[in-house]
């Protein structure tokens, strides 16, 4: 060990906000991030916040200064921060197994969970497979749809289709079906790039349409593009009811029932990513049950495991399945990761489930969503906020200003009033935990207004 190593490990010094923080810049590239904006001040700094602990809706630093978790840690945290019912259960499963590997072995929180998760579609998705993140799930769907076509002889079938603005992860893999510039065109000539249909955001429509008309809009001219790659089109992925990282565009469950029989009449797979939407956080345990639907395929992560394991899961019908099951191994999906499974994050997302079923998530969010609705309502009529929006526990508005560095100023204000909001573009969200109180909707509420009026003012 070098001299420097022993310094940085040195478990005598005690740990201060500053000192984690220079450690930070040094050690660790930060994602999604311009490192640079980290150490430097101006319009577009991002301050690196250091947390020691988290409990409940809030994360503290090593001074004792807090912050409401407004955006649940990137969509994932469900039930706080060190909930102590699913600390209890990665408790006890920690004493029993922490690992194995899933290729030829088996464990009890990977058979309960894709039980119960099939059970949760009616038993139509009837397998599950398992990856680490989001992203990989994308992968796991569009490889899937893609294998099952070449499976069945139809070999033609080697499109994707996926919605304007949408965000299906970042890998290589999974750019081709994110639409965000931003992401993607730095890595133009490695990706597969899929075509693009008209998103339903409901925030287009024009002054005599509705939600339903633009849905309606919106899937003819997903017919068109069906039918111009008629006997090409391997599937349709898309986000039921909210695209999240498009800056939370909702759209009427119109649109997904239409899809749902395009895609079956031209014989595509409808892939549902409810990697964000899922887990209860549009108001219904699946976003695409608010349709009267179910896809061939559908990715889970973020909220899964209650925010606590990296976990994600493709569910699939057992058509698909059956396609794959055959004495060759190359028409196998030979896919895999080497943490697939982990019991940990199975544990975890058995104990999320358990907390939705005897607490009755559903309808207690119902109540506190009506609340976030009521604390956010006096925003309406600010005269720079538009589309001030909601489904289930996700609210959002859009901001009309130039100033590109309106995200950071509003991030930086919130955090000066102890709240975690990081706006993405000039669309505001609220998106926190669903054990939030009163009294934390009420500052979700009085933050949200007084940091638009700071960052609108040049604050910071
Ligand atoms: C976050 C997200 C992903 C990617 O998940 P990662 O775990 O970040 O790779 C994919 N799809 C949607 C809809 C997401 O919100």
């Amino acid at each position: 060990m070098t001299e420097t190593n022993m310094t940085a490990n040195a478990s005598s010094t005690p740990i201060t906000n500053s000192s984690l923080l220079a450690r930070s810049l040094a050690a660790v590239w930060h994602p999604c991030t311009q490192m640079r904006h980290h150490a430097e001040g101006g319009a577009m700094s991002l301050p690196l916040i250091p947390i020691a602990r988290g409990e409940g809706a809030w994360l503290y630093d090593f001074e004792g200064k807090r912050y409401l978790d407004g955006i649940s840690s990137w969509w994932t945290n469900l039930f706080g921060h060190a909930n102590p019912r699913i600390n209890a259960a990665l408790k006890a499963q920690l004493e029993t197994l922490e690992h194995v590997m899933l290729a030829g072995f088996t464990h009890q929180p990977v058979v309960e969970l894709s039980e119960r998760l099939s059970a949760l579609t009616g038993g139509e998705l009837g397998h599950a497979f398992y990856a680490s993140d989001g992203a990989s799930a994308t992968e796991i769907a569009l490889k899937m749809s893609f294998h099952y076509w070449q499976n069945q002889g139809e070999r033609e079938k080697t499109r994707f289709l996926c919605l304007q603005g949408s965000y299906h992860g970042e890998t290589v893999g999974a750019l081709a079906v994110t639409d965000v510039a931003l992401f993607r065109d730095a890595y133009a000539p490695l990706v597969r790039q899929s075509a693009t249909v008209m998103s339903p955001d409901a925030r287009q429509a024009a002054p005599n349409e509705t939600a339903i008309d633009v849905a309606r809009r919106a899937a003819a001219l997903l017919e068109t593009r069906l039918q111009a790659e008629e006997g090409r089109v391997a599937a349709l992925i898309v986000e039921p009811l909210v695209q999240g990282a498009a800056g939370m565009a909702m759209y009427d469950p119109e649109y997904l029932r239409l899809a749902r029989q395009l895609c079956d009449r031209y014989r595509a797979h409808l892939i549902c990513d409810e990697i964000a939407v899922g887990c209860g956080r549009t108001g219904t345990f699946f976003a695409h049950e608010q349709a009267g639907i179910r896809p061939d395929l559908l990715c889970l992560s973020k909220g899964i495991s209650g925010g606590y394991l990296p976990l994600s899961i493709v569910l699939c019908r057992d058509k698909i399945f059956q396609a794959f099951y055959d004495a060759d191994t190359a028409r196998g999906f030979l896919h895999s990761h080497s943490y697939t499974g982990n019991p940990l994050a199975c544990r975890a997302a058995l104990a999320m489930l358990d907390i939705f079923e005897s607490d009755d998530v559903l309808a207690a969010n119902r109540a506190k969503a009506q609340k976030l609705h009521a604390a956010l309502e006096p925003l309406r009529v600010h005269p720079q906020v538009r589309h001030l929006r909601g489904q289930g526990m996700i609210l959002a508005f859009d901001v009309e200003t130039d100033d590109v560095a309106f995200s950071r100023r509003y991030y930086r204000a919130a955090l000066n009033r102890q709240t975690l909001l990081r706006p993405m573009g000039n669309t505001v969200y609220v998106m926190p935990p669903y054990i939030i109180n009163d009294a934390e909707i009420e500052q979700l509420g009085r933050v949200a207004q007084a940091a638009l009026d700071a960052a609108l003012g040049g604050e910071a």
